[in-house]
């Protein structure tokens, strides 16, 4: 009887073993997968097992050592959804008994080659394999395929351990939360599914991650002018993660009108980015999530807000320019407390 395996369709039916993949193809999808959501990874060794590079978290620089082999059938026929990776003997075990800390981290990764499209990790906790003499690890096809519609998803072995699967995106995450056991550090009673706990436990490093990668951008573009500068700041950041979460803030919808269009909307920053420090950067009470048009205009400090939430309008705009520019249309805001001092910036600087 054949094995089972992940159909294209992201189902489970009996069929071939996934050929791949191959040792340079799982190097590859790592380091992607590692540079990626503004995470900076680099090798420092990955000739052999295990691999070594150092991971910018955001929050901090990590040590990796890493051990990854593709994931293919179990063997035991009588147990067709068992998958395993087999740890080559000859492998330098100096990792496994190494301890994971916030700064250096062992990983024990399989990668399943699904065809359905993108390829699937497991992690299994490398302190608890670290003494076997067979050295290899199982997971059950389900819980791989769990992987595509949960995004990241919690199994255990016959042993009880914990394997965490995955997609690609969330293997950066994985490496930031890991704690010893293989448990992730996700703050208790946090609301939602795994995957939403894991985006939320990582915030804090994705806000660094941001800050630090636009400002080596336009420190690497220091001699634009300003306005130049400006517009860098917003393609990176008013598309990035202060879009996204400014996007759930608003629920999609231009502050001050109606328009939904994904492409048309930005996070536009009350107080300048230039101007803020690094919380103030990534704050969402410092962010008005607003379609091209109005973050023009506000933007330019020809419209600003009250306290109370009531439009200020520029007297540098005729009567005639207001009408053109639809200003009579633009509603009062909710103004929540943490938004004031952002808004006193900005009414500070209201073209006069
Ligand atoms: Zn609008």
């Amino acid at each position: 009887m054949p094995y089972n395996q992940i159909t294209p369709a992201g189902t489970i039916a009996p069929g071939a073993d996934p050929k791949g993949p191959s040792r340079k193809e799982i190097r590859d999808i790592i380091e992607t997968a590692l540079n990626k959501d503004d995470f900076s990874f680099s090798w420092s060794s990955r000739n052999r097992q295990p691999y070594e590079g150092t991971l910018d978290t955001g929050s901090n620089n990590v040590s990796l050592y890493i051990y990854a082999w593709r994931i293919s059938n179990g063997g035991r026929k009588n147990l067709p959804s068992e998958k395993r990776i087999q740890i080559s003997q000859t492998v330098d075990n100096v990792g496994f008994h190494r301890p994971i800390t916030a700064g250096q981290k062992t990983l024990l990764l399989g990668i399943y080659d699904s065809p359905s499209g993108t390829p699937i990790f497991a992690a299994w906790d490398a302190a608890s394999n670290a003494s076997h003499t067979q050295k290899s690890c199982q997971v059950q096809v389900e819980d791989l395929c769990a992987a595509l519609t949960e995004h990241i998803h919690e199994c255990q072995d016959s042993k009880g351990n914990t394997i965490f699967t995955f997609l690609p995106d969330y293997l950066g995450d994985y490496i930031d939360l890991v704690v010893a056991g293989n448990a992730l550090a996700i703050p208790a009673g946090a609301a939602g599914t795994l995957d939403k706990k894991v985006k939320a436990a990582t915030l804090p490093s994705r806000k660094k991650r941001a800050i630090k990668s636009t400002d080596k951008i336009l420190a690497q573009i220091g001699n634009l002018s300003s306005t130049e500068r400006t517009a860098v700041t917003k393609q990176r950041v008013g598309q990035g993660l202060f879009k996204d979460l400014l996007i759930n803030k608003y629920h999609n919808q231009c502050a001050l009108c109606r328009i939904t269009t994904y492409q048309m909307l930005i996070g536009s920053h009350i107080k300048a980015w230039k101007d803020s420090n690094d919380t103030e950067k990534m704050d969402e009470n410092n962010g008005l999530l607003l379609c091209a048009h109005h973050d023009a205009l506000f933007d330019k400090h020809l419209i600003s807000f009250e306290d109370t939430g009531d439009l200020i309008v520029s007297p540098t705009l005729s009567v005639a320019e207001q009408h053109e520019l639809q200003i009579g249309a633009i509603p009062s805001i909710t103004v929540t407390s943490g938004m004031k001092p952002y808004l006193a910036d900005h009414r500070s600087k209201l073209k006069k």
